[in-house]
């Protein structure tokens, strides 16, 4: 037999996104010792690698610019764009909790909020961005972790199973990536916060029948593979909404991945007209968002369609992916961004409308009508579209070659159900009873208690719960170690603290 090397500590923490490094802090913060487990050889996972956005509630930023926010506005059109499948407990938990547990908390904790944005769904706008976007949040509470205590990360370790005595999650089972030794890991509690599955293809069309037959890009981070949801299923824990996926409407296959699975997003297109397969627009292209733009494409014959610029509209295009931005930040790195552009082979440019229908494949009459229709609208000087009621103010007519077509197909950006978990982040069984010493934070729990957006999230839904799910695994955790009174939060409502 083989020595298999075992170390120990109160709390190991399986994955180390933005779930797993707000779990550390928080182990750290109540005086507990951690050790981290991450399979790839680089620390973050997608929340390192994403923009960061979270969905905050009633902020000092929010204020500033005058707008009135609430947590009851905010679960209203939380459970709305939801579309009934939220958990609402938890749903209700994380907005109450946004102000004074996840804005202040990140702020003390080096975390600076520096945007707004609107997103469709919400009744003003609730996405904050960190300065750095994801890698400067991660970045920020890793430093944190490491400054309180928490100093044993393990990249390249890939835990393979959750080791359970008497009905008790008392280990992991691990392995090093690049020389395949075995080790063990024992403590008295286990966060799971190992990301979803959307870098999984096979897995989202197991469980998704709905896509089969249609060609998904895989689009979160490569670790985000869902073996910390075999591993969960593994010690009988209840997997619960793992048909929702997360789908961005725009984005191209990466042209430099091998597999040809993996999918690029791509922003900065705001002036594009979009058609189908047949060479004829279908919607209102500003509303690319999850919440009314992922069915439609989906009910496209095949389910993907051409964005048409003109060199007028090229300026800004930015490819939302770490290789494509300056190391440590979400700023576009413009020499590889011009790169892309002229040897992606899913970016097509042509000096007419008939070449670019050509070497895209669309119906070449079909197209220029499409490109003139439209440009009349703005010589005509209407306010909106009559086909699909765009708002024409701003836009610009489609006429200066050479044109550019992006070919688009709808892309995983995550998975919005997972492992079922209570407010205090336990991971429970089909019974929906708490299996002892295992809990599940983040995208790997629909983001926090299996499925806290349901069908659809409002934006910042991902890393804003995946971080609030951490703190409070991190806590409950520790506490299961002997150490500390557990999640003590303070909700945003008047004599209102945490479960
Ligand atoms: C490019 C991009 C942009 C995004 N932008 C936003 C945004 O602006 N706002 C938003 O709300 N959401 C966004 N999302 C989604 C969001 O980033 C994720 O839902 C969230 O960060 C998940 O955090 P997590 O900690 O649960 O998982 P992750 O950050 O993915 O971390 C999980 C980690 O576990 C590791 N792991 C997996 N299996 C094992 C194993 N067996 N052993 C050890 N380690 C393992 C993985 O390698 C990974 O490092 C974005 C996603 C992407 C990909």
């Amino acid at each position: 037999m083989p020595t298999v090397k075992m170390q120990r500590a109160d709390v190991v923490i399986v994955g180390s996104g933005g779930a797993a490094v707000a779990a550390a802090v928080e182990v750290a913060e109540q005086g507990a010792s951690a050790i981290v487990l991450e399979r790839e050889a680089e620390l973050g996972g997608a929340s390192n690698s994403s923009t960061g956005f979270c969905c905050l509630v009633d902020t000092p930023l929010q204020r500033e610019i005058g707008l009135q926010d609430s947590p009851d506005l905010a679960f209203q059109d939380w459970i709305h764009v939801g579309r009934g499948a939220a958990n609402e407990e938890w749903a209700r938990f994380y907005i109450d909790h946004t102000l004074h547990e996840l804005f202040e908390w990140a702020q003390e904790r080096g975390v600076r909020w520096v945007g707004l944005l609107p997103y469709e769904g919400n009744s003003v706008p609730r996405m904050h961005g960190p300065e750095n976007g994801g890698p400067g949040l991660w970045k920020a509470l890793y430093e944190t972790a490491l400054a309180r205590g928490a100093r044993i990360w393990l990249p390249g370790t890939a835990a393979t199973e959750i080791l359970m005595e008497g009905g008790r999650a008392v280990g992991v089972r691990a392995h090093k990536v690049d020389t395949g030794e075995d080790l063990e890991f024992r403590a008295s509690a286990i966060v799971l916060a190992s990301g979803g599955f959307a870098s999984n293809i096979d897995m989202i069309y197991e469980h998704c029948p709905q896509f089969r037959g249609r060609r998904i890009l895989e689009g979160s981070h490569i670790g985000a593979r869902g073996e910390g949801h075999l591993m969960a299923a593994g010690t009988g824990a209840a997997l619960t909404h793992m048909n929702e996926l997360a789908l961005y409407i725009h984005a191209v296959p990466d042209h430099l991945d091998p597999t040809g699975r993996r999918g690029l997003v791509i922003w900065g297109l705001p002036r594009a007209i979009w058609v189908n397969s047949q060479g004829r627009r279908f919607r209102d292209e500003p509303f690319p968002g999850a919440v009314s733009g992922t069915s439609v494409v989906l009910g496209q014959e095949p389910a993907e369609y051409w964005a048409i610029i003109d060199s007028d509209m090229v300026e800004g295009v930015t490819v939302v992916d770490p290789y494509y931005w300056q190391p440590g930040t979400d700023e576009p790195d413009e020499d590889k961004v011009s790169i892309f552009l002229v040897t992606s082979p899913h970016v097509l440019s042509a000096n007419s409308l008939e070449d670019l229908a050509q070497r895209a494949g669309l119906p070449a009459t079909a197209l220029a009508e499409t490109v003139s229709t439209y440009n009349s609208y703005l010589e005509r000087g209407l306010d909106r579209d009559p086909d699909f009621g765009r708002l024409l103010p701003g836009m610009r007519p489609i006429k200066w070659p050479p044109y550019f077509a992006f070919h688009f197909f709808p892309l995983a950006r995550a998975t919005l159900g997972g492992v079922k978990a209570d407010l205090r982040c336990r991971v429970l069984n089909k019974w929906y009873e708490p299996i002892p010493g295992l809990f599940a934070a983040g995208e790997v729990a629909g983001a926090a208690g299996g499925h806290i957006q349901g069908k659809v999230g409002l934006g910042g839904t991902g890393v804003g719960p995946s971080l609030l799910s951490g703190r409070v695994a991190g806590a409950w955790a520790a506490h299961e170690a002997g150490i500390g009174p557990g999640f003590v939060g303070k909700a945003n409502r008047p004599g209102k603290s945490s479960a």
